[in-house]
């Protein structure tokens, strides 16, 4: 099937409340304009340099979504333009990022990664580190960057069961963290969900899927 029709078959049974980023990392920029061209507006890159070719490129009405694991080094390439950061898990990345929004005078979107697999290699902050940085005085005084939601990613497993119980477990981590918040500072996006996952992401809590290979076809 055509990039277009993957794309239209996968939004049109999508809940009006989730939001589908279009992971295109590794693709031709002819395929993401058929995505363009299909109304398509927000696409998710995993690599810095990649995404600012494109962006460059591309037309200007594109949101860019980082969903990738970020290089402190690297946030100034794309402080000009992108519009939320997915995988934030470190407080020196987020020092970094308000550093470079605040020279490009703008507010940057993130959100903070929550590590919910059983895998090791998977990045993102434990339960206690993100408290730490939602109530550190340092945090609150950012006043460049807007953390605006949570983001994880299940273990690598068949195991429905499995996934099931650990995107459970980050919609109750979003979920009491917004309790703890004021009425001024809420999350309001829960990114979880891929290709081989949304589906259950989405009964689960999520908010935004980030789909590539079921709209692009697999990568190599
Ligand atoms: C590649 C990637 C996706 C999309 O994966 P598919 O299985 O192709 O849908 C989603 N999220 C992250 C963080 C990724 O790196």
């Amino acid at each position: 099937m055509s990039i277009k029709q993957n794309l239209l078959n996968i939004k049109s049974a999508l809940p009006e409340h989730v939001t589908l980023v279009a992971v295109s990392k590794t693709k031709p920029i002819s395929d993401l304009m058929e995505a363009y061209d299909a109304g398509q507006r927000i696409f998710g890159e995993n690599k810095i340099q990649e995404m600012a070719e494109k962006w460059e490129a591309m037309p200007k009405d594109i949101e860019w979504h980082m969903i990738g694991h970020v290089q402190t080094n690297k946030v100034k390439f794309m402080a000009p333009f992108v519009s939320l950061i997915h995988g934030v898990d470190s407080f020196k990345l987020l020092e970094e990022i308000n550093k470079q929004a605040q020279k490009n005078n703008r507010i940057i979107d993130c959100l903070l990664q929550v590590h919910i697999a059983e895998e090791e290699t998977k990045y993102g902050l434990d339960e206690n580190e993100l408290n730490e940085i939602l109530s550190s005085v340092t945090f609150q005084e950012m006043k460049n960057i807007r953390i605006v939601g949570l983001m994880g990613m299940a273990t690598f497993t068949d195991n429905q069961e499995q996934i099931k119980k650990e995107f459970t477990h980050l919609k109750t981590i979003f979920d009491t963290t917004n309790q703890l918040l004021t009425s001024n500072f809420q999350l309001l996006t829960l990114s979880m969900g891929m290709s081989g996952d949304y589906k259950l992401a989405i009964e689960c809590g999520s908010t935004m899927v980030r789909i590539g290979s079921s709209i692009f076809g697999g990568r190599i």
